[in-house]
């Protein structure tokens, strides 16, 4: 834990062993955090706030661009750690752990730049003003999917803005997450701006999001979890961030680039197994393309998503991070085939020495799925892709926004005004274009529906983390 400026123990005396989930054997281990500990660090969040949200933003960008420098060279060890505790191959974990000090770029370019206006009032002997102040501690709770790209979306537009911050990470990552802390904390910050502390959600979490002294909670994680935070939060009327779970559909027009539509299908549906919430999880086909598209998807699943331990050479899919993560997907998939859905790839374990102990799960690529089977209608969080054949553009949207889910989605077309409609009607946070999931740190990103609310990217996820006062000023 990091609190108040210390690397520490904490106070219960325990700790929390970290598995591989690959090879089932503990990486390291933490220490538990407990109540007092949460107290502590929201405390020491709330000490350094004045000192921090008044210093020159040219000062925090100074010592932001710092922390990036000092990331940047860390980023070998961390990526190692990451792709131990997560399962990840270790060349993604590299790109996650650089995307940490991206973000901290991003946002020290913002941080001298946050200002007001003036505002000319209808009384002449007056004039208004607004002014933005950051909304102060923050707490920022993540989960074990993407640990460090999460982390970063959080703490990097708060420490812009003038905010201090408590980090809490998922109890199965906390390893890269404490590491990646502690080298940007060695930049300089003041003591108190950044702490983390470990620990389950049902215990730190809770004590956390229900904080008196906290302002703000950033969550990513599970809808469900998010409808307790909200509840939670409400008692103390505490803003919050909520990036929740995503269903995002992709829609396969007739006159689609079908190899690089399957290429954008197979990467937005298997990368880091299918753990993400921005990931193809219900393809609607045309008709008229669906058996070329199935044929080639498939062979992608089979032949180029070798499955293997992360660390190991060539690897593109590392295990389920968990064992009841891929008993989840693995339910989810056989519901579907009772029920008549045709296995065009996958649904099976792969075998051998090297999958004994870890939860691995091949790329599975299934149709024929009924529209009321838990892999339609539930978020899939695994390596499942399930496949719908439709007749036009007004099925493929209705049915796209069956979902109670509106986080990502994606064309294929060629007819821009299929593009336009599309865009203009899927309830989602975000519509790509002939172009695969992927998130930039420009644009914001955040859902519909219950996919949550609020931004994280782009300036509007600086302005989330800051309030505007109106003043006026009487100059007769
Ligand atoms: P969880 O909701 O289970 O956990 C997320 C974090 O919340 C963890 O740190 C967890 O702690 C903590 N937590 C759990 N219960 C509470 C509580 N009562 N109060 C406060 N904190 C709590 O999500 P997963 O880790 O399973 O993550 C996967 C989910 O995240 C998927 O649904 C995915 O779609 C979503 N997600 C959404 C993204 C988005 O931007 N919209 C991006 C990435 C993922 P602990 O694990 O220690 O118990």
């Amino acid at each position: 834990m990091l609190i108040g400026g210390e690397i520490g123990e904490g106070k219960g005396g325990k700790s929390i062993e970290v598995k591989n989930p690959a090879t089932a054997e503990i990486v390291d281990s933490i220490p538990r955090g407990t109540t007092a500990d949460v107290d502590a660090a929201v405390e020491a969040a709330r000490k350094a706030l004045p000192a921090w949200s008044a210093l020159p933003g040219t000062k925090r960008a100074q010592l932001m661009h710092a922390a990036a420098e000092k990331m940047k060279a860390a980023v070998p060890e961390i990526a190692k750690l990451l792709s131990q505790e997560q399962g990840k191959p270790l060349a993604h974990a590299v790109l996650e752990a650089s995307r940490v000090a991206e973000n901290l770029e991003y946002y020290a370019g913002l941080a001298d730049k946050i200002r007001g206006d003036y505002v000319p009032l209808d009384d002449p002997a007056k004039f208004g003003l607004t002014i933005r102040r950051p909304v102060g501690v923050v707490a920022a709770i993540t989960p074990w999917n993407f640990p460090l790209t999460l982390m970063a979306n959080k703490i990097c537009p708060a420490l812009a803005a003038g905010c201090t911050v408590v980090l809490k990470p998922a109890s199965t990552t906390p390893l890269a997450t404490q590491r990646a802390i502690e080298v940007i904390n060695s930049a300089g910050f003041p003591a108190g701006v950044l702490n983390t502390v470990h620990g389950s959600g049902a215990e730190i979490g809770d004590a956390l999001v229900s904080h008196k002294l906290v302002n703000k909670i950033a969550f990513t994680g599970q809808t469900e979890t998010g409808k307790r935070i909200m509840k939670l939060a409400s008692d103390n009327v505490t803003r919050v961030t909520l990036e929740l779970g995503g269903s995002d559909p992709m829609i396969v027009c007739d006159d689609a680039d079908i190899r690089r539509a399957t290429a954008a299908a197979a990467i937005g549906r298997f990368f880091n197994a299918g753990q993400a919430c921005l990931a193809v999880k219900r393809v609607y086909v045309f008709q008229g393309v669906a058996d070329e598209f199935m044929t080639k998807v498939a062979d992608r699943a089979s032949k180029e998503w070798k499955v293997g331990n992360g660390l190991a050479e060539g690897v593109k899919m590392g295990p389920l991070h968990s064992e009841s993560q891929r008993a989840e997907v693995e339910g989810q998939v056989a519901e579907a085939v009772t029920r008549g859905a045709k296995v065009l790839a996958g649904n099976k374990r792969p075998e051998g020495k090297d999958f004994e102990k870890g939860w691995f799960m091949e790329a599975t690529v299934l149709t024929d799925v009924p529209e009321d089977s838990r892999m339609a209608t539930e978020e899939v969080f695994g390596p499942a892709m399930p496949i719908f054949i439709v007749n036009d553009l007004d099925e493929a949207i209705e049915k796209a926004n069956r979902s109670v889910y509106g986080l990502g989605s994606s064309i294929w077309t060629r007819d821009l005004a299929k593009a336009r409609r599309a865009v203009e009607l899927i309830d989602a946070g975000y519509t790509w274009v002939n172009d695969i999931q992927v998130a930039y740190d420009q644009l914001p990103f955040g859902g519909a529906k219950q996919s949550g609310f609020g931004k994280e990217h782009g300036l509007e996820a600086l302005e989330g983390y800051m309030e505007k006062k109106s003043v006026v000023l009487a100059t007769g």
